[in-house]
Formats: C-alpha cells, structure tokens, sequence
C-alpha cells in the first residue's frame, strides 16, 4: 500500500502512535510519504522534526496550497490519506481512503460539533 500522511495538527497530535505506524508500515514494505503544507524552505528543519518524533518515511513532499495535497495524493498514487483539514481533503480522489483526525482546531469539544465552512460541508 501507499500511505500519505499530513504533519501538522496529524503526526504531531499523537507521535507514538504514527511512529509505530510508519515503523510497521515502512518494515512490511509499504510506501509512506509525508504531504505538509509548509515553506519548502522548512524541508531540513521539517525532516529533523519528522526525525525527532520517530516517524519514519520514504518521501517528503511540499504541497502548494492546502487543497493541492489532492493533487500530490493523485501523482504519488496514494491508497491512503490521513489528514485533520477539510480543505486538504477535499480534491483527494475516490480512490483514496482518507482518515480524519480529529483535533482542537476542527472540532468544538465544549459543543461537540465538528468545525468547517459551508463551502466544505452540506448538512444533511
Ligand atoms: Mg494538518
């Protein structure tokens, strides 16, 4: 399999369990890449972050916007995607299974609603 995984708000909300996961995933011969949206300019301080929360990897990508991460899944042919963004996970294609972590910043734990825009999100 091929697993994207987002950094921020994702990989440093819960470091032991993607350090485990990437460690069994990367030792069973599966792909993993790291998608952020960061300054590529961070790439040596973002690779010695990734370092120094255990997460192991095969590639480290820089997204160009928050919704181009659907693009990068759709190039690296991504099975699955973990994310906490709705915007990064909406031009993710059907063919990918995405996982959405939820976090302070997409969710309301005191009225325990999830967070988004009506561009993101119909009700129903
Ligand atoms: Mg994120």
């Amino acid at each position: 399999m091929r697993i994207g995984l987002d950094f921020d708000g994702l990989l440093d909300e819960q470091p032991g369990f993607f350090g485990f996961l990437t460690s069994a995933l990367r030792s069973a011969g599966h792909f993993v890449a790291v998608l952020t949206y960061r300054d590529p300019a961070t790439r040596s301080r973002t690779t010695a972050e990734l370092q120094r929360l255990g997460i192991v990897h095969d590639e480290l990508h820089f997204a160009c916007s928050l919704g181009d991460k659907g693009r990068l899944c759709r190039e690296l042919d991504i099975d699955i995607y973990f994310d906490d963004q709705d915007e990064c996970l909406a031009d993710v294609g059907e063919q990918t299974t995405v996982f959405k972590i939820r976090n302070g910043g997409n969710f309301d734990f005191d009225e325990h609603k999830w967070l988004s825009t009506e561009r993101l999100t119909r009700l129903l």
